[in-house]
């Protein structure tokens, strides 16, 4: 990446490369919803799109469902997420064998937050993985995965310094993970220098920016409390005041992402993973600006 590309976005030219993901829905309804947006946003051709796993381990049933119908209705490249909270290592083994099974390629390989909600000391199952590493070289073991693992732009919380933060992914990477997808950041300086570290610590892998359309500022300034994501003094003031304005404050928010999306551009970077929040509308937005239009017929949900 050249510092000097900073202010030349070419979106057009650029092989732009998207991944959208999903989390598994708990009801009818949100079912409908999730596969408004999988079908709204198949036409782009993502090269993957993940579902997640829920906290504790508690969508097991459902992620691997979710999973499974998208691998059965449509052409589109699921990719499972998969934690190793609350459950030893032959209950993970035996996930990981049934989606090689029904034919899943690529795994999100994640320790997963403590039970006891972040913050709290994250206690490995006695007979399980200990940490995303110990599953990324269990899962290599069983089959030849495509295997994604996560970063972290701002360090990981529980990470005390740079040197800890590094030599993990880096034990990642060795363990076989061939992509690292980083949390979301609103902040692209610090990706940036994020991105110098990584390299400086000889770990090659695509790094893949997480974006997130922020539905509800609210909400997504809490959540980066918790994660570590610091939220530029602009971006609040951008959102300020549009609590009870729906209408405005998607405006803002297409607008806020399409900017920290076409910076990223103007930086080199060429692919990106979205956090839809099963919501299609923002990111189709974003897609469209990124010069990516609908395939009618080469790749379509259902
Ligand atoms: P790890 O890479 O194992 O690291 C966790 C922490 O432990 C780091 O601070 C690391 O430095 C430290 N550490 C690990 N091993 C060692 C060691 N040997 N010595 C010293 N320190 C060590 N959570 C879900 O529950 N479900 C999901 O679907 C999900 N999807 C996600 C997708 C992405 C792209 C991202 C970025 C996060 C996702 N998460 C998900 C959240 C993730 O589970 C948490 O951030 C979790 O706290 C850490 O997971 P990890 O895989 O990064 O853990």
């Amino acid at each position: 990446m050249s510092p000097s590309a900073k202010h030349a976005p070419s979106a057009r030219d650029a092989a732009i490369e998207v991944s959208f993901e999903f989390f598994p829905p708990k009801s009818e309804a949100m079912e409908k919803t999730l596969w408004r947006s999988i079908e709204r946003l198949a036409p782009v051709a993502p090269s993957f799109v993940s579902v997640t796993y829920g906290a504790g381990g508690s969508t097991r049933e459902r992620t691997h469902n979710t999973v499974a119908r998208i691998l059965r209705e449509t052409e589109l490249k699921p990719a499972a997420h998969l934690t190793c909270v609350a459950a030893s290592r032959a209950e993970v083994d035996a996930v990981i064998q049934d989606y090689w099974d029904i034919g899943v390629r690529h795994i999100v390989a994640l320790r997963g937050d403590p039970v006891d909600g972040l913050g709290a000391a994250y206690k490995p199952h006695p007979e399980g993985y200990v940490n995303a590493a110990g599953l990324v070289s269990g899962i290599r073991a069983i089959g030849d995965f495509d295997i994604s693992v996560a970063a972290y732009p701002e360090r990981h919380p529980e990470s005390a310094d740079w040197g800890v933060e590094l030599d993990n992914l880096k034990r990642k990477v060795d363990a076989g993970a061939s992509r690292a997808i980083t949390q979301f950041f609103f902040d692209n300086d610090l990706f940036e220098r994020f991105l110098e570290r990584v390299r400086a610590a000889g770990i090659t892998i695509p790094i893949v920016p997480g974006i997130t359309p922020i539905h509800n500022f609210t909400q997504v300034a809490s959540f980066s409390k918790k994660c570590g994501t610091s939220i530029p003094a602009k971006l609040a003031e951008n959102f300020q005041g549009l609590d009870d304005d729906e209408e405005t404050r998607k405006l803002v928010a297409a607008a806020v992402a399409a900017e920290q999306v076409m910076d990223l551009v103007g930086r080199g970077i060429s692919d990106f993973h979205f956090y839809t929040m099963n919501k299609a509308d923002l990111v189709f937005a974003i897609c469209h600006l990124l010069g990516l239009r609908p395939r009618n017929g080469e790749q379509r949900a259902a």
